[in-house]
């Protein structure tokens, strides 16, 4: 079969902003006439997250011959950054361990729409409530991925949450381990180190069959008979498009998962003109930076002043909300929380304290308010009448009336010394935005048509979330979809 070449003169303008592709180059590319290696799969899989990863195993369990393409020597995406939160309301494993939380798939569905504040596309949505206990089961029973259940770990605190255990830590690390051995033990070809770099149709019709990728021996084509999967995950790492989609704030926020999530699925099929969606929603969550250390809870007690030493966000907002705020609000995206000895005390705040001392993340300690200033080069006289105010506000209850307010539900006061300043950032997590899909996780046109032969999954894909996410959800839908993706083929196949 004969490819086109003409996403790469067309792609000009998406895929400069990849960085690594000249359009000029491309152009004379466009001129001349190569053979390129080439081979032929069923299905080309462009990365290796879990919805990748997922697509590729369920497709070759239906007799389906699918080939993974990852540009990075292992898999490197969000999913081995991930704590491995996967989400099921009645799965095989949570009636195995007798939990009866009263949970419903209708329950799954109207968390999943609140949080992504009724944006989120409804069929995407109720596939995902829908399919996450068959896809939790059969990740299970089929690929052999183990789960802790039965915890209230997430909100809304129903025992939805499936925490991947194994050795390996994070949980999203131990469950592309696997993936990986059930993709080994099937087989399944997974070529590292090449880097999809363009799309190729067929020039009578448009429809995606293949791509081009470059690897240590120069470019090569994968053709696939029934098209192309884009599991490249989203844009998180690309500051180009994070500024250009999200907004400075957004690009300026350290990166807390995957370097190498640079928005191939967005830069690569804008020649075919998809409906692309949420680009400028992400997720975000606190993080020192410079070592990586993950405040997680302390964000949420205390009270968080800037460099400049002063209040600039509502405290009883969500960490998401928060880090949003300190990215947008503080010079240099520098937010500091301030707790008393009580508060530090706290069981949830453990693994915090023990993430900013096991990678060597300062904390700030003293006896007083004004020592505690002069440690974290914050103002001693701002924070000592900060603090001042906000205990007697506390105390006299018109915590919501400060400027701005506090609305913390359990706002707890600070006044047992020794004090601490824990310095944090608002960082990057994952992108929302995306090519819109469809149930069968087919790419829409402008037009809202399917493109032929191009698949998304995972953060590669846009529709399913929007503000945020109920956590868990983005593991399990990507694993819905690239289920429902294997099986749409498998039809198309017969
Ligand atoms: C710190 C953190 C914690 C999280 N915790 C959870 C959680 O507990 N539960 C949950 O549901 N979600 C969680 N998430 C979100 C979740 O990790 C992601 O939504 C999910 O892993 C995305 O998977 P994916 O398959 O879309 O892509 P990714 O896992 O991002 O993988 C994409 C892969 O594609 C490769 N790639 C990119 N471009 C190309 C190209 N041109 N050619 C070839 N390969 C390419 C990349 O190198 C990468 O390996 C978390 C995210 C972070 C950062």
């Amino acid at each position: 079969m004969q490819t086109s070449r003409r996403s790469l003169l067309k792609g000009g303008l998406f895929a400069s902003m990849a960085g690594g592709l000249a359009t000029a180059s491309m152009v004379s590319s466009a001129a001349e006439t190569v053979t390129l290696p080439q081979k032929t799969y069923d299905l080309v899989i462009c990365g290796l997250g879990i919805g990748g990863i997922v697509t590729a195993i369920r497709a070759t369990e239906l007799g389906l011959k699918p080939v993974v393409l990852e540009k990075m020597g292992e898999a490197s995406g969000n999913t081995v950054f991930s704590a491995g939160f996967m989400l099921g309301v009645n799965t095989k494993m949570q009636q195995e361990k007798g939990v009866k939380s009263g949970d419903t798939v209708e329950k799954f569905y109207e968390d999943m729409m609140k949080v992504s504040q009724g944006r989120g596309d409804p069929a995407l949505t109720r596939l995902v409530a829908e399919q996450a206990d068959n896809t939790l089961n059969w990740l299970h029973d089929y690929v052999g991925v183990q789960y802790a259940v039965g915890a209230n770990l997430v909100w809304p605190m129903l025992q939805r949450a499936h925490l991947t255990t194994g050795d390996v830590k994070p949980g999203g690390k131990q469950l592309m381990e696997y993936l990986l051995k059930k993709a080994k033990e099937l087989n399944v070809p997974i070529m590292y180190n090449t880097k999809v770099v363009a799309l190729l149709d067929n020039p009578k019709n448009g429809n995606v069959i293949g791509v081009k990728a470059k690897t240590r021996k120069g470019f090569e084509e994968y053709l696939g008979k029934y098209g192309v999967v884009m599991a490249t995950g989203g844009f998180s790492a690309n500051k180009q498009m994070l500024t250009m989609m999200a907004g400075v704030p957004a690009a300026n926020m350290p990166v807390r998962g995957s370097h190498t999530v640079t928005g191939e699925s967005i830069l690569l099929t804008g020649p075919y003109f998809p409906r692309v969606v949420n680009v400028d929603q992400y997720h975000c969550g606190p993080i020192h930076g410079p070592t990586g250390a993950n405040p997680l809870n302390i964000v949420n007690t205390g009270i968080a002043v800037s460099k400049e030493t002063t209040r600039y966000t509502d405290e009883g907002k969500t960490y998401v909300q928060m880090s949003r705020d300190t990215a947008a609000f503080t010079p240099g995206n520098w937010g500091y929380m301030i707790v008393d000895q009580d508060t530090h005390d706290l069981p949830v705040l453990k693994n915090d304290w023990f993430s900013y001392e096991s990678k060597k993340a300062p904390v700030y300690k003293a006896d007083t308010i004004e020592a505690l200033a002069k440690e974290a080069g914050l103002d001693p006289v701002k924070l000592k009448k900060i603090v001042d105010e906000y205990n007697a506000a506390l105390k006299a209850g018109t915590l919501s009336k400060m400027n701005p307010p506090n609305t913390h539900k359990n706002p707890r006061p600070i006044l047992k010394a020794p004090f601490y300043a824990v310095p944090f950032q608002g960082g990057m997590t994952a992108t929302f935005g995306g090519p819109v899909i469809n149930t069968r996780g087919q790419v829409l046109d402008t037009e809202g048509r399917p493109i032929r032969g191009l698949f998304a999954v995972g953060n590669a894909a846009g529709g399913l979330f929007y503000d945020n996410y109920v956590g868990g959800a983005q593991l399990t839908s990507a694993s819905v979809i690239g289920r429902q993706i294997a099986d749409y083929v498998k039809s198309l196949a017969k």
